[in-house]
């Protein structure tokens, strides 16, 4: 069969196709773009990887698909299961390098967490990830593999029986940092003719990335999670030294320029340690901050891992800090810790960590 010059090698992955990419393939290759549409249907919508039994598809699609395309999604290596359900898996890709996914379930939904990098350079002092460094990016392929491996990994096991309904960037690496590869894997996760997802069933986490956040008008108008941390400089650099590049200044002047109409909030990730965020002077500076009405705050109790030296605070003053914030105004919540028994919690994700 001959070969286009847009196909050059089985490197192209079938996952980390947009349907417009498949589209404009299947043109230079003498097949109908409507084959794509097809496609997306049977790998995401009926979750077949049997390309011979898809019904509706010409031969020589099929043909296309089995000679040009590659397959790939990350192995799962190892998965261990949490008390409260979570599931956490160890996800190894093409060249050997292992990533992690956790699966939450909660009444009436199924998040997925994923990576978007190997590792992560951003260094932040209370994250185990923040401590192996950045080994590489994840191309768009191996991030909507993490989906298709763990959709198919649910199904088989049973486990709950829903599909995988909602998917956060808050595995291992900083999001905004493989800008590229994240949006494409956004525009795949929402492809109507395919997962489908909506937009709010998606949430980005970004440490604060300042010239990329700058850049997310050209992005899905997906959720998007700021881990603020802090509201003073001082703490936030002594916690994540992203701040001696991009203060709260700078921070806040690049949150302006997102466009809060199609995001419709921006929520604030803080994790609280204990003696160190946990004051009264941390919330005064939250109030001057935040806009009570393009903000929520998300409170997540700090998780513990293997080295670390800061401590959860106890539940009544988790309990306080909330409250003082509600009493102000803010949409407050707090985040359940899920899965920690296992590292699979916020923050908690390692993979070299021998299971
Ligand atoms: N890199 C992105 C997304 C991944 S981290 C980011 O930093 O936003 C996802 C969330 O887990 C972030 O809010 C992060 O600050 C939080 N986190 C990291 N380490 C943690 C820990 N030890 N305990 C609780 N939350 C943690
Ligand atoms: Fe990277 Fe996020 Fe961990 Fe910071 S908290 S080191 S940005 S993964």
């Amino acid at each position: 069969m001959a070969c286009s010059p847009l196909l050059v090698s089985r490197e192209m992955n079938l996952y980390a196709r947009t349907l417009e990419n498949l589209r404009e393939e299947f043109t230079s290759l003498g097949v109908p773009p409507y084959g794509a549409n097809q496609v997306f249907r049977w790998i995401y919508k009926k979750e077949r990887r049997d390309v011979d039994t898809w019904s509706n598809v010409s031969r020589r699609t099929k043909a296309l698909l089995k000679n040009l395309y590659s397959w790939d999604v990350p192995e799962i290596i190892w998965h261990g299961k949490s008390k409260d359900g979570t599931e956490k898996f160890l996800l190894k890709l093409n060249d050997g390098k292992s990533i992690e996914s956790v699966l939450i379930p909660s009444p009436g939904r199924l998040t997925l967490c994923l990576s978007s990098q190997v590792g992560c350079a951003i260094g932040c002092r209370f994250c185990y990830t923040g401590t192996m460094g950045l080994t590489r990016n994840l191309s768009a392929g191996e991030i909507v593999g993490q989906f298709v491996a763990l959709s198919s990994w649910a199904k088989n096991h049973r486990y709950p029986p829903e599909k995988i309904t909602n998917v956060v960037y808050m595995g291992q690496g900083e999001p905004l940092h493989n800008f590229d590869e994240v949006k494409k894997s956004v525009e795949i996760f929402m492809e109507d003719q395919g997962i489908g997802l909506g937009q709010r069933k998606i949430t980005l986490s970004t440490s604060g990335l300042v010239p990329k956040i700058e850049r997310l008008w050209d992005f899905p108008p997906v959720n998007i999670a700021i881990s603020l941390h802090a509201s003073h400089n001082n703490v936030r650099s002594a916690l994540m030294p992203i701040n001696n590049s991009f203060d709260l200044d700078k921070l806040f002047r690049a949150i302006q320029s997102i466009p809060i109409k199609a995001h419709r909030w921006i929520t604030y990730e803080y994790i609280l340690i204990a003696g160190f965020n946990d004051r009264p002077r941390d919330i005064e500076g939250l109030g001057k901050l935040l806009d009570r009405k393009k903000s929520k705050i998300n409170l997540i109790p700090f998780n513990e891992y293997p080295q670390s030296s800061f401590k959860r605070p106890s539940q009544k003053h988790i309990r306080w800090f909330q409250q003082e914030l509600l009493s102000r105004g803010y949409t407050c919540t707090v985040r359940t810790t899920k899965g920690d028994d296992i590292l699979a919690a916020c923050g908690q994700l390692h993979s070299s960590v021998a299971h």
